[in-house]
């Protein structure tokens, strides 16, 4: 049992969420016994903190980081680059007990060619824009990849962090759901392998449940003949798209034998244009009237509208970046 007052396993490591040098009361604090934990709570109050105290784990192993997730209860995250959670925690719109760190469990970490690509959860964005069988085998993966916020970001996020996080303008999302892949997560009651058609449930929402952790996603490999793209407009380069488009296309003799096309930054997830990979299979390359596809591709979708753009705007956009997407695979296509 991993016990979050004892011991010196390594996943039961403690620091406090701060940087900077620590007071002698804050000193006093973090050597304190754990069961002064509310003492050693109050004790940092009045330290100049951005985030909330929280107790930090340091698991080397999935196994202990579920069990670690699992007994300190829902008020307990895990981190993993930390790129969207310590933003949050930094600006108090969230704080939580304990953070459970997934940096040192080695086993999350990779690419690898089994049948479908398997990338593990804690793959940073970095390695996945740059690895061989990532651009060999899915290169819908790489090619979102400069997309996502800037290079310190890419160099910290994780694929499993930005699949948990599901942020609804979020790239790999978008990526998972047009692709069809497969999530794997293990929680208290053991493995279970998730349809992204069925992760993502609402703005920053997923079917985890709460002590469960992103091991990897598994991303099936399109054949022969497919041609893949990504188009977004954002108000800056970094920032997250208004909307945005990924689409695949598989070609045989000239006609589309398979398509698949999902949106984000339009809705609650990333979603899928089920009408127009329909209009899209069986069609002519060059009978394709991209500003039509696109136009079908945002019917019935009501954006939700903010500061940076109405529900109409982003819409437009929407159809915009369908259409184009889909006209630089087929350019691709036809380029060789
Ligand atoms: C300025 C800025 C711009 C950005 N722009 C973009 C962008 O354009 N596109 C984009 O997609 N992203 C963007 N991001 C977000 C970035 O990609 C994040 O890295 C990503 O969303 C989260 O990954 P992370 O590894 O940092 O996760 P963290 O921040 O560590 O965690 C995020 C959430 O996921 C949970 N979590 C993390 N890993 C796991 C796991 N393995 N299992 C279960 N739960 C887990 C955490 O508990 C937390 O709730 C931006 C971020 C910033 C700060």
């Amino acid at each position: 049992m991993v016990s979050l007052g004892s011991g010196p396993a390594p996943h039961n490591r403690r620091r406090r969420g701060c940087g900077g040098q620590l007071t002698p009361s804050a000193a006093a604090a973090y050597t304190a016994p754990v069961a002064d934990r509310a003492d050693r709570r109050r004790s940092w109050e009045g330290e100049a903190l951005k985030p909330a105290p929280f107790d930090y784990l340091a698991p080397t192993t999935v196994a202990e980081a579920v069990q670690a997730l699992a007994e300190a209860g829902e008020d307990t995250k895990p981190i993993a680059g930390g790129q969207s959670l310590v933003p949050m925690l930094a600006l108090r719109l969230t704080r939580f007990d304990a953070l459970v760190d997934l940096n040192r469990i080695d086993a999350l970490r990779g690419v690898e060619r089994a049948g479908d690509v398997r990338i593990g959860a804690m793959t940073r964005h970095c390695d996945i824009g740059t690895d061989a069988v990532v651009a060999a085998d899915v290169p819908l993966l790489a090619l979102v990849t400069p997309l996502i916020g800037h290079f310190q970001i890419r160099n910290r996020g994780t694929l499993g962090g930005s699949i948990a996080h599901a942020d609804p303008a979020a790239e790999y999302p978008a990526v998972a759901l047009a692709l069809g892949a497969t999530i794997e997560a293990v929680g208290p009651d053991g493995p279970r392998s998730i349809a992204a058609a069925d992760f993502f449930t609402g703005t920053w929402m997923t079917c985890l449940e709460p002590a469960e952790v992103v091991t990897a996603v598994r991303f099936p490999v399109w054949g022969p003949g497919s041609h893949f793209a990504v188009e977004e407009v954002a108000r800056r380069h970094g920032d997250f798209a208004l909307a945005g488009a990924v689409c695949a296309l598989q070609l045989s003799g000239g006609r589309v034998e398979r398509a698949a096309v999902a949106l984000f930054g339009v809705d609650s997830t990333p979603v899928r244009a089920a009408s127009t990979e329909a209009a899209l299979t069986g069609a002519s390359l060059a009978d394709l009237d991209f500003k039509a596809l696109g136009h079908q591709a945002v019917e019935g979708l009501e954006p939700p509208g903010d500061i940076h753009g109405s529900s109409e705007f982003r819409r437009h956009i929407g159809a915009v970046v369908v259409a184009r997407a889909l006209q630089r695979a087929a350019q691709e296509a036809t380029n060789g």
